[in-house]
């Protein structure tokens, strides 16, 4: 920080100070080869991260510090010309420059300037479809161009430290908001499990961002029946086997679940509800990825605080109302 840095693109004219300040990061090719869309020949020096054909790079000629660009590898001008691909990675890359400027340069507000249209159209000096990232000064309400502290290879080089960050920010946030991405369906079965005394078997699970206590359930593994399933999931659960499992219904979900490596993923789950009886009570204990069992009377249900998916069905078989 410290020295401030001007360049003044309207009249194409640096001071001798400020041309020091910038002269070894001068992309001097730029307004000379006008037969060649700069956008096109993005150097590498000054690209941050890319998805998918979408390039986040530093400004050649910022208008702010950390002044970002993201700009499509083919030359397109209108947004009907991305693809569903692209379009995905711009969302993604746009996410990726608000989390690393926030990260590097403690940004915390950007302008997403969006440019479109062939060259000349609204003061757009490149035809190539780019979008600004204009970190957000206080006050600044015409956009200008304003004293800058990093040239913007050093904005580049700071950044692309980051891109071990920037790669796991875009794959959670495609995981997470990514339409383009195959949808993942599991079938689940849940049991309402009750024993001699009609108390309804409830567990609290680990790992799971379903809070609440809840019945029973798991998806289907392999080959496996669906009633194997819900037999091996009550079993590894609570220690407790079950008997005269009857269907009672089935629904759809889109869940969030938590994957071990932390992120989570929207999954489109089937619920295939069952009624069971356990067959003993005794040796019954929370396990594998349940932390606490219990028998509830119907009656005490209003005291424990069930999840919204247990609400939902045992609402639909008439246990609670
Ligand atoms: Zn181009």
């Amino acid at each position: 920080m410290g020295k401030k840095r001007y360049y003044n693109p309207q009249t194409n004219v640096f001071d001798l100070q400020k041309k020091k300040a910038r002269s070894w990061d001068w992309y001097d090719d730029v307004w000379k080869k006008v037969d060649k869309c700069v956008f096109c020949d993005l150097k590498d020096r000054y690209v941050i991260f890319e998805k998918n054909g979408i390039v986040l790079t530093s400004n050649l000629f910022p208008y702010t510090d950390a002044h970002l660009l993201i700009v499509p590898r083919r030359h397109i001008e209108y947004v009907k010309e991305f693809t569903n691909e692209e379009w995905e990675a711009l969302r993604g890359v746009m996410y990726v420059a608000k989390k690393v400027l926030r990260k590097a340069f403690k940004k915390k507000n950007l302008w997403f300037i969006y440019r479109e249209g062939a060259l000349g159209h609204a003061q757009k000096t490149v035809g190539h479809l780019h979008i600004q990232v204009v970190p957000y000064i206080d006050g600044l309400v015409k956009i200008n161009y304003q004293p800058i502290s990093w040239a913007p290879g050093e904005v580049g080089d700071r950044l692309k430290e980051e891109s071990s960050y920037m790669d796991d920010k875009f794959e959670k946030f495609i995981l997470k908001y990514g339409k383009y991405q195959p949808v993942e369906r599991r079938i689940v079965v849940n049991g309402i499990i009750t024993n001699s005394k009609n108390e309804l078997l409830l567990i609290k699970k680990k790992n799971t961002l379903e809070d609440g206590w809840q019945t029973p359930s798991g998806g289907v593994d392999g080959n496996e029946s669906l009633e194997e399933a819900l037999k091996r999931e009550v079993f590894e659960e609570t220690q407790l086997r079950i008997e005269d499992v009857k269907f009672i219904g089935i629904d759809e979900e889109e869940m969030p679940i938590l994957f071990e490596e932390g992120f989570v993923k929207k999954w489109r789950c089937i619920f295939i509800h069952y009624r069971a009886k356990v067959l003993s009570t005794r040796g019954g204990q929370a396990g594998d990825d349940a932390k606490e069992m219990r028998w509830v009377a119907a009656n005490n249900l209003k005291k424990y605080r069930l999840s919204k998916l247990t609400q939902k069905v045992l609402k639909k078989v008439g246990i609670i109302s």
